[in-house]
């Protein structure tokens, strides 16, 4: 059986910044899970939360945790792009947009430790600066022009894992079926037979809870989210130049609150702006109702919704096309992620980012990594913040498979 030192499962966002973080300390690692699915239509193995070309960058948030994740991870993604030849990163700015008062203030009080230099427009002022976006005149704004725009997390991961195999990592393109715990290593089987490790990690995403992997159920929901693609053609790509990345918030209703990101090239060529809503409903964990989720395109509901939404907000632009698609994320019970052990199986838990990580996952890789190779989590974090809190009836190694 091959030996590693430490095993990650889930070659996701955080998942493969975990292992290129422990292959920098000299770890031998390897990093296991399947690339993304042909057709998410037939597909029935295990899905994740990265199929896009797009993912917000920014440091403003109005909780200081998620700023000061980010702000670390930010500081490394060009020199990762420099190391592996790999473009993910692209600095087209930041705004939020809102006639929220206390979700500003929580912001621009968040800004003051992270990101002194924000800039404030008023609406003619913004209407000024970004003339493809219509706001009501009662809002407000915050921008940052700096340090945030986009990332494209398929070439995130693929940097990810590029430096990991520098570094003399194993990438296994493969889905784990089972993780069995045998004295002080831990045996882990996939289609092609067992390997071993000294220690596993899990990052897993969504699919945490679904048998065979983890050794007991954490407590956190998955949250699905419904976006739409709007194609736009290549004479009116010129009028969107200078687009930023966008929060936009109006009223008081969370289920309301949408994201916005620029014009970006697709793999099939095609450039796309996309929409999406912040917050979400729930849908169980288990494996048949992720699989059902990701097989469609996302809450007809909320695709009228976003349709009708994007139009308001770009009243001049014409879309060649517009596609919906079926994402989810995962929501912790803590608002943090778990950082942990497991109790008596030298199993680990990077898990339940609560969303929004993709710009962050770089830091909790850091993280993860000091936790098994220190004990605890590096400074300023406290390990006790990250603990992993379990599902109140769980049961231990479920036999079910996951693929
Ligand atoms: C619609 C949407 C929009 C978002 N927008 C943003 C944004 O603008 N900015 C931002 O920062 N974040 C954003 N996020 C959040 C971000 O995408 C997630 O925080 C991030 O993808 C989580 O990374 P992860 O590695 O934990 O999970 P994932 O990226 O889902 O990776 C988990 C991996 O585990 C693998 N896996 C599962 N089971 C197994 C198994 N048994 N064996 C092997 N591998 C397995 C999966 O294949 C998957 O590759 C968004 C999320 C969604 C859904």
């Amino acid at each position: 059986m091959i030996n590693y030192d430490v095993i990650v499962i889930g070659r996701g966002l955080i998942g493969s910044a975990a292992a290129r973080h422990l292959a920098t300390h000299g770890v031998n690692v390897a990093l296991i899970g399947p690339s993304e699915p042909l057709n998410h239509q037939t597909h029935t193995g295990v899905f994740g939360s990265h199929y896009d070309s797009g993912r917000i960058v920014r440091i403003l948030d109005p909780i200081p945790h998620f700023a000061h994740i980010a702000k670390a991870s930010i500081t490394r993604f060009r020199p990762l792009e420099k190391q592996t030849g790999i473009n993910f990163y692209h600095e087209v700015g930041y705004l939020v947009v809102s006639n929220n008062p206390e979700y500003l203030a929580n912001m621009e009080a968040c800004a003051k430790v992270f990101y002194p230099q924000v800039e404030r427009f008023n609406p003619s002022e913004l209407a000024e600066r970004f003339p493809y976006f219509h706001f009501p005149s009662d809002v407000d704004s915050l921008y940052q022009p700096t340090d945030g725009g986009y990332l494209n997390p398929r070439e995130h991961i693929s940097a990810q894992n590029k430096a990991l195999k520098l570094h003399g990592g194993t990438v296994l393109d493969e889905t784990v079926l089972e993780v069995q715990p045998n004295g002080q290593m831990v045996n882990v089987r996939t289609a092609q037979g067992w390997i071993t490790g000294h220690k596993v990690l899990l990052a897993t995403g969504i699919y945490a809870n679904v048998g065979g992997i983890i050794p007991r159920k954490i407590a956190f929901e998955v949250e699905p989210h419904t976006t739409i693609l709007g194609e736009i053609s290549a004479e009116e790509i010129p009028k969107l130049t200078g687009m930023p990345s966008l929060s936009y918030r109006l009223g008081d209703d969370p289920q309301r609150f949408i994201y916005f990101m620029p014009p970006i090239q697709y793999p099939d060529g095609k450039y796309y702006v996309k929409i999406g809503h912040s917050k979400g409903d729930r849908i169980a964990s288990d494996r048949e109702s992720l699989q059902h989720w990701f097989q469609n395109e996302g809450d007809p509901e909320r695709i009228e919704w976003l349709t009708e939404t994007l139009h308001q907000l770009l009243p001049t632009t014409t879309f060649a096309s517009l596609h919906s698609r079926s994402c989810a994320l995962t929501i912790s019970s803590t608002g943090k992620q778990y950082i942990d052990q497991f109790d008596e199986v030298p199993i680990f838990a990077l898990l339940a980012d609560h969303g929004q990580c993709a710009k962050s996952a770089d830091e909790l890789g850091l993280m993860a990594t000091e936790l098994i190779l220190n004990g605890r989590l590096p400074s300023p974090y406290r390990t006790d913040d990250h603990r992993i809190q379990y599902q109140q009836i769980s049961v231990l190694y479920e036999k079910t498979e996951v693929d």
